[in-house]
């Protein structure tokens, strides 16, 4: 495949088998698993299945050969390795658990990261143009030093795709230059990736039907589902019973305090705040139940943003507050000397605090 002097080739649609050219080589060859025969379906089930199971025991894609740290494809078979791809969504969709969804995707995003480090600039922008119609290009007007930003990006791609809430991303602290935003191929890699994961994301939860032949495909659901139960309940687990309000790390008092006093706190306060309260279990309704004294509170904007964050809109993703490190850095840190040593997150503030008090209540009992 030769477009604008770029080389894609079939080994790259193996290694970036969500890209805009293996949509259309897929559609292509147009065929379904039923018209193969039994033996290269099977190998093709094989391969999804190996995908899920990877992305459940290790958090990444990892070939079978597990003295590679890096991805590698199998060239000898690219059309399975190509196929499984599409078939270890539907595979991951019909397991319909968003926490598994999350973590297929994320893990399929890290092993074509890999991939893109090694790729020359070129191919690098011509996925992000093609595949997520992003404004990309290489900065080849930069003074020596700029040297290292090797491409630039426009302000909505840029901004629509930052991967996360910490000082490195915020457009303050990024070099801008002719209306662009100057990017290290880390960076724009980085960017890719959180892309990559959203469009993995998005295809796993998206309605579609289903083409893969259901009593075939049992077999490695129920593969899946066994490998899953495990982590899942290990999971589950991390969540405390009850929600412990005195479990709460003291950054997080003194924001629900200030919302109660009706102090107007800052837009990444209340990021933060949600974000906490959802991730240990709260409703949207009781973390909008909190808000309400805020002064400018308007229900069905603070509805919007907070089912956001627990991912039931948009990208579907449930957001984390920030770690301390960046609660420091927005000025949200209330750092006490005895309660907050060794901590690294707010939630790991709240677990450990939720857990030992559980634990304690069990000795009582006895
Ligand atoms: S150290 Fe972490 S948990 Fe403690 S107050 Fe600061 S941000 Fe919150």
């Amino acid at each position: 495949m030769l477009r604008n002097s770029i080389i894609f080739t079939l080994e790259d649609i193996a290694k970036y088998p969500f890209s805009k050219d293996a949509v259309e080589y897929i559609r292509s060859i147009d065929i379904t698993l039923r018209d193969l025969d039994e033996y290269l379906r099977e190998q093709i089930f094989e391969k999804s299945y190996r995908r899920v199971a990877s992305a459940i025991e290790e958090k990444r894609i990892v070939s079978r050969q597990r003295a590679y740290l890096e991805p590698r494809i199998d060239i000898e078979n690219l059309d399975i390795e190509i196929l499984s791809f599409p078939v270890a969504i539907l595979l991951v969709k019909l397991m319909d658990d968003p926490l598994l969804a999350s973590r297929y995707s994320i893990a399929e995003s890290k092993r074509a990261a890999a991939f893109l480090k090694r790729e020359n600039d070129e191919k690098i922008i011509y996925l992000a143009t093609t595949t997520f119609n992003w404004n990309v290009s290489l900065n080849s007007d930069i003074t020596s030093r700029y040297k290292a930003y090797a491409f630039m990006i426009d302000f909505p791609s840029y901004l629509k795709n930052v991967p996360e809430y910490s000082p490195k991303w915020k457009l303050v602290n990024r070099i801008l230059y002719k209306g662009n935003v100057l990017l290290t191929k880390q960076d724009l890699v980085r960017l890719m990736e959180e892309a990559i994961k959203d469009r993995i994301l998005q295809q796993v939860l998206k309605r579609q039907n289903f083409q893969l032949p259901e009593d075939a495909a049992a077999k490695w659901v129920n593969k899946i589902e066994e490998k899953w139960k495990k982590y899942r309940s290990r999971i589950s687990l991390r969540k405390p019973v009850k929600l412990s309000e005195d479990a709460y790390p003291p950054c997080i008092v003194s924001l629900i305090e200030d919302v109660k006093a009706g102090k107007n706190i800052s837009h990444a306060g209340r990021f933060v705040l949600a974000a906490f309260l959802i991730n240990i279990g709260m409703s949207p309704d009781e973390v909008l139940e909190i808000f309400k004294s805020s002064p400018d509170f308007n229900e069905s904007i603070a509805r919007y943003q907070i089912e956001h964050i627990a991912g039931l809109r948009g990208s579907r993703i449930r957001y984390s507050p920030f770690k301390c490190e960046n609660m420091k850095s927005y000025g949200l840190c209330r750092y006490d000397d005895v309660l907050c040593k060794g901590i690294k997150h707010p939630l790991q503030f709240y677990y450990k605090r939720a857990s030992r008090r559980r634990y304690g209540d069990k000795i009582h009992e006895n």
